[in-house]
């Protein structure tokens, strides 16, 4: 019988109360920042934003912002894939699912599980550019800022919304693999050594 997925697991970083929290703050922020003011004086706000996350990764992480947010959004999914099984980048990424929402002239949150080296959202935000988004912000569950390689920049008026700051480990979990196991952990933590085997 296969062992229980938390006996893979060294040390939680983050749990479930503290991921909840923390993802509905930034729904929080995404609706204020979108629905704008009640009052008459302040200028209209932004038309709502399409949310696209970045497969597989962003899955959790995405239907528990989009739950949080209201405000009458698009969802929609793109894939890049750059990683293969291991736990380092392969390098470039590449599109392999791109969108089904016409996102010409609309605000755009890309939302991802982590951003690491900053390939894959560079590559991304150049991609809803050249499809004419009139901005793209980013809300980025974990950000490892000590691994960025590529500096990327929202577009337009778009911004960096981000969760947590993540150590320099490789994490899984709320969404994120090594190998395509472990997205079903409803926490992030760091595999016991003997799994990455
Ligand atoms: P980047 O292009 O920024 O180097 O990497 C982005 C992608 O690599 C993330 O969206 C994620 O899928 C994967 N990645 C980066 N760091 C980690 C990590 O610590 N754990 C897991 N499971 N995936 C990671
Ligand atoms: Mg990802
Ligand atoms: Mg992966």
């Amino acid at each position: 019988m296969a062992l229980k997925l938390q006996s893979h697991i060294e040390r939680v970083l983050w749990d479930q109360h503290q991921i909840s929290r923390r993802v509905s703050e930034l729904a929080s922020q995404i609706s204020a920042d979108f629905g704008g003011a009640a009052n008459s004086d302040s200028p209209p706000p932004p038309p709502p934003p399409v949310l696209v996350g970045v497969a597989t990764g962003a899955f959790l992480f995405l239907a528990d912002l989009v739950r949080n947010i209201d405000l009458p959004i698009s969802v929609d999914f793109v894939r890049a894939d750059s990683y293969g099984s291991g736990t380092i980048s392969a390098g470039a990424p590449k599109l392999s699912l791109d969108l089904k929402v016409d996102v010409k002239g609309k605000h755009v949150i890309l939302v991802e599980d982590i951003v690491d080296t900053g390939r894959t959202l560079s590559c991304l935000i150049a991609h809803l550019e050249s499809k004419g988004a009139s901005s793209v912000s980013v809300c980025a569950f974990l950000d490892k800022p000590t691994r960025r390689k590529v500096h990327f920049q929202p577009l337009g008026q778009g911004k960096f919304y981000k969760g947590f700051e993540c150590p320099d480990y490789f994490v899984v979990g709320y969404g994120m693999d090594f190998a395509e196991l472990y997205r079903n952990l409803p926490y992030v933590g760091v595999l016991k050594p003997e799994c990455y085997k």
